[in-house]
C-alpha cells in the first residue's frame, strides 16, 4: 500500500531512528538525575535537542518546553495561558479594587472554526464552563480574516489562537498580520504550527506569535513528543502548568523527559533545517513536494470529471496537500474501494466520528461532497512512481463508482 496520509503522521527518518536507539538501550539515564553520569549525559542530549528545535524556529533554546505532542502543547498554551492571565489580572485588580470585584473572571478566548480539535474542543469546554469564547467563521478557503480578529477582540480578551497551516486543506493563515493586531491590542497569540513545520519556513524572529505548538511525528520524528514554544523576549507570559509534579521544563511541564523521543525530535528538526538550507539536496525540498502534488492533481483532472478542489489554489497552500471532492459517488464506497493507497477523508484525528469534516463544513462545502472528499498528504519519501500508482487507482475506482 502506498502511504499518502502524511498530514496524519509521517515515517520516522532513518537518521532519526539511528540517533534514538542508544537512548533506549545503553544510555537510559533520567535527565533529571543529577548524581551520576547517566543523568548528566541524558541532560546533555536533551539540551542539544532543545538547541536543534530552537535553530529550526530561529529562537533561543530557553523558549522550548518539551511536551508529549501538539495536543498537549495546544492545551497547555490555551488552558495554561487563560488561567495564567486570569490569575495575573486577578492579582492586579485585587491590589487596585475590592475583593468582590477581583473575583469576577476576566477572560475571553478568540479562535476559529477551522482549528484542530485539540484547540476547538478546549474552546467548547470553556464555553460549557461559562468562559467567554468567540469562534470566528472562516472563508471558503478555510482562511481566517485578520479584520474579524480585530473586531472580535474586546477588553476581556486574553488569548487568540490561530493555526499557521490547516491540516485538511493546507490553508496558510496570515499570521504576521494577526500577530500585529494582537500586539497592538495587548492580547496573547497562540499558533498551532504543526502542519507547517518542514513545509514552509517558521521563523520566530519574523512571526509575531507568543506561543507556538509543534509535534515531531508530523515531520519524520517519533510519535509522543512535541513542544510548546514560549516567547521570552517581551513581557513575561503568565502560563499555569497543566500538571503539578517535579517541576521539569521550567515548572511548565512536570514529568520525566522521554529522552529517546526528544533526541529523535531534535534530529528531525535538524533535517528540516538542513532541507531549508539546501544541504539535503533537491529530493527533500518543499518545491519537489509541490511538483509531485501538482502532477497528481493535473493528471486526475485530465482523466476524471466532476472533481472539485477543496481549499485555496494549490500555489497558495502547503506544498504537500491536495484535497478534493468527487461528485456523484458515495463517500463511504469511495474510501472503502481505494485498496492500494492510504489517504484520508477529512481529518484522521476525527475519523472515529462519522460526521463530515468540520473544516469543509466551515468552508461551506456540502455534507455529501465533504463525505466524498479525499485528502492527500505527500512527504519527502513520496516518489513519482507512487503518484502514478495513486492516479491509476483513483481513476479506476472513481470511473467505476460514477458509472
Ligand atoms: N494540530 C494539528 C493541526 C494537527 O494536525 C494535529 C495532529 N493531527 C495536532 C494538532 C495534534 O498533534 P499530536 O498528534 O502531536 O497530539
Amino acid at each position: 500500500m502506498i502511504y499518502l496520509d502524511n498530514h496524519a503522521t509521517t515515517r520516522v527518518a532513518p537518521e532519526v531512528l539511528a540517533a534514538m536507539l542508544p537512548y533506549f538501550t545503553e544510555e537510559y539515564g533520567n535527565a533529571a538525575s543529577v548524581n551520576h553520569a547517566f543523568g548528566w549525559r541524558a541532560a546533555e542530549v536533551v539540551e542539544r535537542a532543545r538547541e536543534q528545535v530552537a535553530r529550526l524556529l530561529s529562537c533561543p533554546a530557553e523558549w522550548i518546553v518539551f511536551t508529549s505532542g501538539a495536543t498537549e502543547a495546544n492545551n497547555l498554551a490555551i488552558k495554561g495561558g487563560l488561567s495564567g492571565t486570569a490569575l495575573a489580572a486577578g492579582r492586579t485588580r485585587a491590589r487596585k479594587t475590592t475583593p468582590a470585584a477581583s473575583a469576577v473572571p476576566l477572560t475571553n478566548f478568540v479562535t476559529n472554526a477551522a482549528e484542530h480539535p485539540s484547540v476547538l474542543d478546549v474552546a467548547k469546554r470553556f464555553k460549557r464552563q461559562g468562559v467567554g469564547v468567540t469562534i470566528l467563521p472562516v472563508d471558503h478557503h478555510a482562511c481566517v480574516d485578520p479584520q474579524q480578529i480585530a473586531d472580535a477582540i474586546t477588553p476581556q480578551t486574553q488569548l487568540v489562537s490561530v493555526m499557521l497551516a490547516n491540516n485538511e486543506v493546507g490553508t496558510i493563515n496570515p499570521l504576521a498580520e494577526i500577530g500585529r493586531i494582537c500586539r497592538e491590542r495587548g492580547v496573547l497569540l497562540h499558533c498551532d504550527a504543526v502542519q507547517a513545520i518542514g513545509k514552509i519556513t517558521v521563523d520566530l524572529q519574523q512571526l509575531p506569535v507568543d506561543l507556538l505548538s509543534l509535534s515531531a511525528h508530523k515531520f519524520h520524528g517519533p510519535k509522543g513528543v512535541g513542544a510548546l514554544v514560549v516567547r521570552r523576549d517581551g513581557p513575561r507570559i503568565p502560563l499555569e502548568p497543566l500538571f503539578d509534579g517535579g517541576g521539569h521544563e521550567q515548572h511548565l511541564r512536570s514529568g520525566t523527559l522521554p529522552v529517546p523521543l526528544i533526541v529523535g525530535f531534535g534530529v528531525a528538526c535538524e533535517l528540516a533545517t538542513d532541507q531549508y538550507d539546501g544541504k539535503l539536496g533537491g529530493l527533500t525540498s518543499p518545491a519537489r513536494l509541490a511538483d509531485l502534488r501538482d502532477r497528481l492533481w493535473q493528471r486526475l483532472q485530465s482523466e476524471l470529471e466532476r472533481l472539485s478542489l477543496n481549499g485555496p489554489p494549490l500555489s497558495e497552500r502547503l506544498p504537500n496537500n491536495l484535497n478534493f471532492s468527487v461528485a456523484g459517488v458515495d463517500g463511504e464506497a469511495l474510501m472503502s474501494s481505494l485498496k492500494e493507497i492510504a489517504v484520508s477523508s477529512g481529518s484522521a484525528c476525527s475519523t472515529a466520528e462519522p460526521e463530515p469534516s468540520h473544516v469543509l463544513r466551515a468552508m461551506g462545502v456540502s455534507d455529501s461532497l465533504s463525505r466524498a472528499s479525499l485528502r492527500f498528504g505527500l512527504s519527502r519519501f513520496t516518489t513519482e512512481a507512487e503518484i502514478d500508482v495513486a492516479v491509476a487507482e483513483v481513476v479506476r475506482v472513481v470511473r467505476r463508482l460514477q458509472a
